[in-house]
């Protein structure tokens, strides 16, 4: 036991090596996001009438990327399991550099004189709170959007860390079913994320939240290194699962993904043409603002149970032996419980009698029959 806490200890030490591979990883984001082609999409109107652009090319950015990690390992230039050799090494690593790019953030951000919305300085008396929140909206860093670029870091970071343990899984003779089915259902999920991209460009944080901590800690640390918790358990743990077990498996993912894309496709879609078929039908609107068609008819904010279904099937395959590979669904839960009714609270205070109309109609929260 005491031999099993030195070990974890040192592999927590951060180390040049993971700085270096961070610094590739990073150097290859900006370079790739800078040459390769992609649709620029608009942001949305900021509250000075501005707006930003964002190239979205993400999705090719990662297959290259995977592309040239294969050669690189193919050549044995680069071994596909460097990342889960190194996992607690590289977690501490990126810890300290989003705790260090968060203080430059804080530093540089409340010297700026800038008036526009997303570099405007927002400095409160407590310094922790703005560390924590940040302080401009949308800081840049050598031409790249830096929100933009973290959360595609922390999504790709994802992916390389599934491959990674699946690369020690051949290496080590140990690939199983259940190891076959979380990956292949993260590599869908994050494949499916980098196809719609430009949806992100609307969500919350990008629109809404500074960059401070919170969300630099959320995109580089907490992304990658906690949603593949299950990956890691796996490699460690075998599980036995039946063929009924493996069918539902795919039955919670496979709905979980139509309710989820669905659901957040059909509001895109509206907002940006509220006369669009919604299910081979003209769409039912409350005020002329709010779909009650669709998954919106079916429950408030359906798209948050897709994600709970999809989170759910990432965890399936670990069997229920133990809580631990659960830690994603679980912690999911609790965040879009939480976040449904901050979202509830500003809808009714913007849409006001429509929201109450709407609440009338689509009585059901996230899943339907909840209130
Ligand atoms: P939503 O995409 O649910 O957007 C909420 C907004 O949609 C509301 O503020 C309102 O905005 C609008 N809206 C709500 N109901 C209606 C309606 N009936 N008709 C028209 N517009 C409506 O919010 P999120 O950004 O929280 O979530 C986006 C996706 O990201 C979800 O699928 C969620 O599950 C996922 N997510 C995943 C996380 C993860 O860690 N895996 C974390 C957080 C989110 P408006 O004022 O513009 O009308």
């Amino acid at each position: 036991m005491r031999m099993d806490l030195n070990h974890l200890l040192n592999s927590l030490i951060p180390s040049w090596n993971s700085a270096g591979l961070l610094l590739v990883y990073f150097t290859y984001l900006r370079l790739a996001g800078s040459v390769l082609p992609g649709k620029l999409v608009p942001g949305v109107t900021l509250s000075d009438g501005s707006r930003l652009y964002y190239r979205c090319n993400g999705l090719a950015s990662l297959v290259l990327l995977v592309a040239l990690l294969g050669l690189g390992a193919w050549a044995d230039f680069v071994s596909p399991a460097v990342i889960a050799d190194r996992g607690l090494e590289l977690l501490s690593t990126t810890f300290i550099f989003s705790v260090i790019v968060t203080s430059l953030l804080c530093a540089v951000g409340s010297k700026s004189s800038s008036q526009s919305s997303s570099l405007k300085p927002y400095v409160t008396r407590n310094k922790l709170n703005d560390w924590w929140l940040g302080i401009q909206l949308n800081p840049h860093f050598m031409g790249i959007d830096l929100k933009f670029f973290f959360v595609r870091a922390g999504m790709m970071g994802w992916l390389l860390i599934n491959l990674s343990v699946l690369g020690k899984c051949f290496e080590n003779s140990s690939l199983s079913q259940s190891m076959i089915l979380y990956q292949l259902f993260c590599l869908l999920y994050i494949l499916d994320y980098f196809i719609h991209e430009e949806y992100m460009t609307s969500t919350w944080d990008i629109i809404a939240e500074r960059l401070g901590f919170m969300l630099v800690f959320g995109d580089l640390v907490w992304i990658p290194y906690t949603f593949s918790i299950q990956g890691w358990w796996l490699l460690y743990n075998k599980v036995e699962l039946t063929t009924a077990a493996v069918i539902a498996n795919c039955f919670v993912f496979l709905i979980g993904y139509m309710v989820f894309r669905g659901a957040n496709k059909q509001k895109h879609v509206f907002k940006k043409n509220p006369k669009a078929l919604i299910w081979g039908r003209p769409p039912k609107v409350i005020g002329g603002k709010l779909l009650v068609s669709g998954y919106w008819g079916i429950a408030r904010h359906c798209n948050y149970l897709g994600d709970l279904l999809l989170a759910l099937s990432f965890s399936l395959p670990c069997g229920i032996s133990s809580p631990v590979p659960y830690f994603y669904p679980i912690y999911l839960l609790i965040l879009l419980i939480w976040r449904e009714r901050r979202d509830e609270a500003r809808c009714a205070q913007k849409y006001k009698d429509v929201w109450a109309e709407y609440c009338n109609v689509v009585p059901w929260r996230i899943l339907p029959y909840v209130y």
